[in-house]
Order: C-alpha cells, then structure tokens, then sequence
C-alpha cells in the first residue's frame, strides 16, 4: 500500500478489511461491527504488518458521527425532543452520577488519585452515539417511543460531556492536581478579560454558548436551511441537492463546534432537526445514507486501531471490573431509573441495553486526564479494553433483554415463547424489535386480511378493506402512523413486522390474507417465509420495486407479487390511451382512468 498518500491507504484499508471481515462475521452469525473492530486492530499498531494512520482514522470517523447524528436530527423534531425531556434529562443525569461513582470506586481501589478516578468514572458513564444509533437503526426504533427517549438521554449525555470536556481542565488546573493545564477556552477568556475566571463563570460561559448555538438554530437555522434545501431542490439538480445535505451537515456541525465549543454531535443533530421541519427532510435522509454508513464503518475501525490485545492478558481482574460498570452496572442502574419513572418494561430494557456500552466521548475524556496528568496511562488503556468489549457485547446484551423481557413478564408471555415455531426462529427475532406496547395481547380476528406498512401504498390498501367490510389489522413500524390508525378505529400493532413475536400477534395460523406493503424487499422476504411456513395456505400478496425482487419474492412463497414501477407505467399508458384513442379530453377521463384495468394486469399478477 502506497505511503505517502496515508489518507487513500487510510480510508481503502479501512473499508476493504472491514468488509471481508464484516462479511466473515456475517457468516458466523455474529453482528458485522466485530468484524470492523478486528480490522481495526488488525491494521492497528499493536499487531504486525500494515498499519493505518493513526490521526486520521479517528478523524474520519467523527464524519460518520456527524452524518449519523444529522439522520437522527432528520427524524426528530423538538417537540419530540421536547416530549421525552421529563425523563431523559434526570435520567441521564443520574445514570451518569451512578456509573462515575462506581468508576470512582474502581479509581480507589487502584490506587489513583480522586481527579483521576472522576475521569475514569465519566469516561464510562457516557454511550457510543455510533453504537446507539446503529443497533437503534437495526431495530428500527428510532422512531418510536423508546427510541426517542434513548436518544434524549444521548443528548442529555452528550451535553454534559460538553461541560466536562471544559470543566475538567479548569479544575485540574484550580484543584493544581495536574501537570499540564492549558486549556484554551478559559486560558482564552482569561487573556481576553484579563481576569482569572473561577468555575462558576466558565459553566456559565460553556452554557451560553451552547443556548446560544441551539437558540440560533431554532430562531435563523429553522427557517434558512429549509428555504436554501427548497430552493436547492427546486433548481432540479439532484447532483447539488446531495451536496447541499453534505454541506449542511457537515457545516452546521463544524461550525457549531468551532465556534461554539458544541460538539460535531450535537451540531449536526440540530441541523438535522430544523430540516426535519419541512418535507425534503425524508429526500435528505436518502441521500446522506450511503455515505453515513461508511463512514460509521471507520468508526468502527478506529476504535479497533487503538486496541492493546496484551492489556487483556496483562489485567484480566480490572478490564473485568471496568466490564462490569460498564455492561451491567449502568444497564441496571437505567432500567431501574426507567421503571421508576413507570415506563413499562419493554422501554426501560430497550434503553437499558443501549446504554451499556462506552465509546468516543470516553477515549476523548480518557486521553484529557491522561494529558493533564490526572489519570494514569493504565486508566486509559481500561477506558478503551471496556469500550471494545462493551461495543462487541452489545448486541448480546440486546439478545438478553429480548429473552428476558417475557420471564420478566410473568406467565402471558410465556404462552407465546413456548411456542415451538417461535422457539426454532430465535434466530432471527433477536435481532429484531419487538412490538413497542407492553399491554399488547393478540388479535381476537379469524378469517382476516393482515396488512403490513401503513405508508403511501398500504394506506390505500386498508381504506378499500376497510370500506368493503373486510376484517384486517395492521402492522406499522412508525409510532405516529399506529397513532393515526387507532384514532381511526383500526386494530393496529407497532413493531417490525420481519420479528417473529410482532408477527405472533396477527395470529397468521387463521389469517385468510397477508398484504405486505412495505418497500423493503429484504424485509418483505422474511415476512412471507414465516408466513408461510406458520400458515401454508394463506394468500400473500407483496409489493416490488424490480423484477429481480419479484423472483425473490415468489421464491420465499409470496403468491402474488405488484411491481410498483410496472405499474405505475400502465397507468400512464392507460391515461394516455383514453386521450390518444378516444376523443375524450383529458379532465373528463381523470376519475375513470385512475383505476387499472385487471385486464392489462402484469404477468406477475396471476
Ligand atoms: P410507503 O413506502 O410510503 O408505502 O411506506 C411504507 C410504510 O411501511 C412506512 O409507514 C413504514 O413505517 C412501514 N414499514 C416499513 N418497513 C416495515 C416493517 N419491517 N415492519 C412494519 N412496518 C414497516
């Protein structure tokens, strides 16, 4: 690999080991990021051979952060954030109290002074956005309850981290227990007002700048990034569009941590929020997500870059302990704070396992008390042992809170893990996410149409079942659209519908019908697999977008496939047809023609 162009062979590298070994994980049915953390100490210095640029990996991997955080702002609008502020600021706040003071405890115990030991506690009190939002993502719960309040709390978290990265030099260098306290926003202030700022004033002035960032984006951000995306969109380059999502996230972020002292994080989730206020939020998401993805891949790579494998046999006793703090002390610690706050089960274990595990804001706290001379280089070699283990746990955790969520629910749950085809596809619901209400019961329906995705084409689909009398529910992964249905009087479930357990619920065994009206031919696969193997004479009928989807389709036992290009292209050439055959215009012909007739049906219809 060439060396003297360290960001080509930093970046290629990265991505080119982290798939083989991502892809090599798949296959052993482990979660692909362990495959891009052993690429990451692969390529790291402590193993042999090639070895990536060790300043700039990170710095990509802030990228992914960015692009990451801006998706979720993109899904988020402030009265969601504003909804869940009840719980998530107490409870982050007192997450992060509890896991500091067992870090602290560890500190003791260790031997290293109370600064220290602080650090280390904080360093493990904070998540891995990038881990959060990625197993969030995989069970599509962003945009559900227990999604948003996670991601509150990482704002909660990722804002006190904000301060701390500003109050720990200040009291390193009040408290004289460090070597080296140069830090440049109060050595800044202190020059420019000739005074020497105490603690107090400089809390005040990270949080004015921080209201000040937010209370800017909201007043001027809210309406200019909405207008300059219109504006972009309208001119019809799809080319400029991209570049205009790009270039407000990764503007907005910069900008907001350059001149505001907000992190890349936060930066972005705001700019994402105020786009999420108009209609091109969802275009936006589309087009950051490609690149989003990989560069989240480098994050990955970059945590494992920086992984000792000695430390594991050097000190096996503390790297457990910090394990420990870390996997089931600050899972404990916020299942109970979420119970406590009478969020049902389901919520408090979802958030609980999202939570246990530690990531960049971690090795960033790390490395300030390692630099200020409070923390021993020990401890920063725990920090980062800890966050690798956490991170590769973490799925595993997931799996636990999964299984457990019916042992801790008591005998109505238990009726439905005994079942043995649910029991032989644990497989592939532990990856998935459950149904989101906890007082959930099955559907009393037999004989009944099952409709999955309430979007543009499910949508439809229900209000002719619902106007010919036909008994259906629904299946919709989107709180707001659940919301909508039971205001209508419709029976509806939340969840994936790919999990096994959501599926349970539709009782499939009796159902005449399953309509599967979700665009993701992947997910709409797994559905009429387990469909089909529950109920083997049940009609399925799915949606399509190529013709290599619709083979896929069939082939996992779907009957009837809709491509919806195809037809999409037969109502226009029927529309056209009424006007170039016939001598009626066009207005007069609109009702009539909006229906296909089922005469010119594609061949994938039967
Ligand atoms: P549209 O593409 O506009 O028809 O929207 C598709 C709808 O299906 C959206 O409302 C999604 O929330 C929903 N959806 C997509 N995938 C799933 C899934 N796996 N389980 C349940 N709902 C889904």
């Amino acid at each position: 690999m060439p060396h003297d162009t360290p960001l080509i062979s930093t970046i290629v590298g990265g991505l080119v080991l982290a798939f083989i070994f991502g892809a090599f994980a798949h296959r052993l049915r482990m979660p692909p990021l362990v495959g891009y953390l052993i690429a990451g100490v692969l390529v790291g210095p402590h193993t042999p051979g090639y070895v990536a640029d060790q300043s700039l990996a990170p710095e990509l991997a802030e990228i992914g952060v960015i692009l990451l955080m801006f998706g979720v702002g993109l899904h988020f609008s402030l009265k969601d954030l504003l909804s869940v502020r009840g719980i998530a600021l107490p409870g982050a706040i007192a997450q992060i109290a509890f896991a500091t003071l067992l870090g602290w405890g560890l500190g003791a115990v260790m031997g290293w002074p109370t600064g220290g030991s602080l650090v280390f506690g904080l360093a493990l009190s904070v998540a891995s956005t990038v881990v959060l939002l990625k197993a969030l993502q995989e069970r599509r719960l962003v945009e559900t309850e227990r999604g948003r309040i996670a991601v509150g709390w990482l704002i909660v978290e990722d804002l006190t981290m904000v301060l701390a990265l500003v109050l720990i030099p200040a009291a390193a260098s009040i408290g004289g227990g460090g070597h080296a306290p140069v830090e440049p926003l109060s050595a800044g202030l202190n020059h420019l007002f000739g005074l020497d700022l105490g603690i107090g004033a400089i809390i005040a002035m990270t949080l004015v700048k921080v209201a000040l960032f937010v209370a800017l984006m909201l007043v001027f951000g809210r309406k200019l990034i909405p207008w300059t995306m219109h504006r972009i969109a309208h001119a019809g380059s799809r080319e400029l569009f991209r570049l205009g999502v790009l270039a407000i996230a990764l503007g907005v972020a910069f900008g907001a941590a350059k001149l505001f002292g907000v992190s890349l994080a936060l930066g972005a989730f705001f700019a994402g929020m105020v786009l999420a206020e108009s209609e091109l939020s969802h275009r936006a998401a589309q087009e950051s997500l490609p690149l989003r993805d990989a560069f989240a891949v480098l994050f990955f790579v970059s945590v494992g870059m920086l992984f000792d494998p000695n430390i594991l046999i050097d000190r096996p006793l503390p790297i457990l302990a910090t394990v420990f703090i870390i996997v089931i002390g600050k899972s404990v610690a916020a299942f109970l704070l979420v119970l406590a706050f009478k969020k049902p089960l389901g919520t408090a274990l979802t958030i609980s396992a999202s939570l246990g595990q530690i990531g960049e804001f971690s090795f960033i706290l790390a490395a300030l008390g390692v630099e200020l001379g409070l923390l021993p280089q020990e401890g920063r070699d725990l920090v980062l042992a800890g966050a690798i283990i956490s991170i590769v746990l973490n799925p595993l955790l997931f799996f636990l809170c999964d299984r457990m969520r019916p042992l801790l629910e008591g005998p109505r749950r238990e009726e439905t893990a005994a079942d043995p085809a649910s029991a032989a596809d644990a497989g592939t619901a532990q990856e998935q996410a459950a149904p989101e209400d906890d007082d959930v019961h099955p559907t009393a329906l037999t004989g009944h149409a099952i409709l999955i995705g309430y979007g543009r084409v499910g949508r439809i689909v229900g209000q002719n079942l619902k106007s010919s009398g036909t008994p259906f529910l629904v299946i919709e992964d989107s709180d707001k659209r659940i919301g909508e249905l039971k205001a209508q009087g419709v029976e509806a479930f939340m969840g994936n519908a790919v999990a096994r357990e959501t599926l349970d619920l539709a009782n499939l065994s009796t159902a005449r019908s399953l309509a599967i009206a979700i665009p993701n031919a992947f997910e709409a696969c797994r559905i009429a697999e387990q469909a089909r193997s529950v109920n083997p004479s049940i009609l399925i009928v799915a949606r399509a977008h190529s013709d290599a989807e619709v083979d896929e389709l069939k082939q996992y036992g779907a009957d009837t496939v809709i491509m919806g290009e195809r037809e999409i292209a037969l109502g226009m050439v029927d529309r056209l047809a009424q006007v170039h055959h016939e001598s009626v215009s066009y207005e007069d012909r609109q009702e009539p023609a909006t229906i296909i007739p089922t005469g010119t049906a594609s061949p994938e219809r039967e």
